[in-house]
């Protein structure tokens, strides 16, 4: 049971006033806000524990050092991964996603190889694979989008096929809030002995995910959606095959031995975090995982759930409203367009009533093209929002309407 009027004390910012309006914060998505022991832990890191890791012998060194391998370990346990050399910190999905790309594609791809993603993928889940497309020749697939906005999982099972090498896929999309089949995908592709990647950057905050019951080769996501800061993000990966990939970035931290004729590579996961790493960001989204574990995933899930399907229900009673992706599999986003009203013209009048609402594109445009749409208006909820300011939302955007 979630006692969102207890959880609400522990988020400073959801108390203040936007233009002398009670904030309604429904932009969780694209990013959440932090309770106070996140904020605490890092004004606690920088006061007490701040030194450079891994690389002192001196006693607040070693501090910081433990502290952020303990972080490891709360991520590799969070997400039930096999071991904590299989997570790499990184700054955030978009980066998790580079860093695989990039080094994924020196491993293993060539001209001739084809990589799966779907027509419902953020950039940051295209874009880097174009980027090594144009470097290694290989092509990239797309898992087509239904109306509904669900993957059409036959023409997922067609494109599988001898020069696949990788599926690369969204577990709930940012968009339309579906909630996609990665069991099932993955089990595919893997009867055809190709790996998945998945990027959880929407669905590590609100689903309990465990890598290894999935079967998942690698996971991404970032801390700033899960209650944490930002510039800090987890990349999973499976350890033989992170074993088998070349370093992403140079540097200090991910050596064993430099010389100018030859230089030798860290073991994992250090081979992959080149640099002084964002060790305060790491201790920071330890408590933040911490803080999510405390009031309970299947208690966030079913919470979060009730409040979809009220909003859902509250919206679709407003005459001109459409609601773009209809899955029965969906997560805590909603996007729509009323009658003609402009996306950002309804974020705009919206926000002027404390409403934060996001529109455009979503860094999702091959999906906007597929549904023939320029944007949408996305309703993104947490654990902290209440059914009073769904209300609040819904007489806003009649209110709205009411003005065009
Ligand atoms: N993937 C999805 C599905 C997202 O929703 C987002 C952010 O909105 C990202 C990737 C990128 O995350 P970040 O900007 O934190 O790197």
């Amino acid at each position: 049971m979630i006692d969102v009027e207890r959880i609400r004390r522990d988020f400073p910012i959801l108390g203040r006033e936007v233009y002398g309006k009670p904030l309604v914060y429904l932009d969780n998505a694209a990013t959440t806000q932090k309770p106070q022991c996140v904020i605490d832990a890092i004004s606690e890191a920088y006061c007490n524990v701040n030194a450079n890791v891994h690389r002192g012998i001196h006693f607040l060194s070693q501090q910081a050092t433990d502290m952020m391998e303990a972080a490891r370990d709360k991520v590799s346990q969070f997400i039930g991964a096999g071991s904590r050399e299989e997570i790499i910190f990184t700054r955030g999905t978009t980066e998790s996603m580079n860093l695989l790309a990039s080094s994924f594609a020196q491993a293993f791809l060539k001209e001739g190889d084809e990589v799966i993603i779907s027509g419902m993928e953020h950039h940051s889940n295209i874009v880097p694979w174009q980027i090594q497309a144009a470097r290694y020749g290989f092509k990239l697939r797309i898992i087509p989008v239904t109306d509904r906005g669900e993957l059409d999982m036959d023409a997922f099972r067609s494109l599988l096929n001898p020069k696949t090498k990788l599926v690369s896929i969204t577990h709930v999309s940012n968009v339309l809030g579906t909630v996609n089949p990665i069991s099932e995908i993955i089990s595919q592709a893997h009867s055809h002995g190709i790996p998945v990647a998945v990027d959880g950057a929407q669905s590590v905050p609100h689903i309990k995910v465990n890598v290894k019951e999935l079967g998942a080769d690698f996971y991404a996501f970032s801390g700033h959606k899960i209650y944490g800061p930002t510039g800090i993000g987890v990349l999973y990966g499976r350890k033989e095959l992170l074993e088998k990939m070349p370093p992403y970035q140079g540097g200090g931290e991910m050596i064993k031995r430099v010389t100018f004729e030859k230089t030798t590579y860290n073991e994992l996961p250090y081979k992959f975090e080149a640099g002084t790493p964002d060790y305060v960001g790491s201790i920071a989204l330890a408590t933040a995982l911490d803080y999510v574990q405390e009031i309970g995933l299947d208690a966030i899930a079913q919470y979060e759930s009730e409040l979809c399907d009220y909003a859902l229900g509250k919206l679709t009673e407003i005459p001109g409203m459409r609601i773009i992706g209809n899955s029965d599999h969906r997560s805590a986003v909603i996007s729509f367009l009323v009658g003609n009203i402009h996306p950002s013209d309804m974020g705009t009048l919206l926000d002027r009533l404390g409403i934060a609402v996001r529109t455009g594109h979503h860094c999702a445009e091959p999906l906007m093209d597929r549904m023939g749409i320029p944007g949408t208006v996305r309703a993104s909820f947490s654990f902290y929002n209440t059914k009073a300011e769904i209300d609040t939302l819904s007489a806003g955007i009649e209110r709205v309407k009411g003005m065009f």
